[in-house]
């Protein structure tokens, strides 16, 4: 089971809370800043290995 990868972020303020830290919370999903409850999960942006010329 993967779950380290997963952010979430508050559709208030903006703010990206990976999943682990709401496991620490409780498992709540919940904005760690602000305290909305409704947050969008999102994907971190994949880091893609091109070579610089
Ligand atoms: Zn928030």
């Amino acid at each position: 089971m993967e779950k380290t990868g997963i952010v979430y972020e508050c559709i208030r303020c903006g703010a990206k809370v990976p999943s682990a830290e709401l496991e620490l919370r409780g498992g709540e999903i919940k904005c760690t800043v602000c305290g909305y409850r409704v947050l969008k999960k999102i994907k971190p942006p994949v880091v893609k290995r091109v070579q610089a010329k």
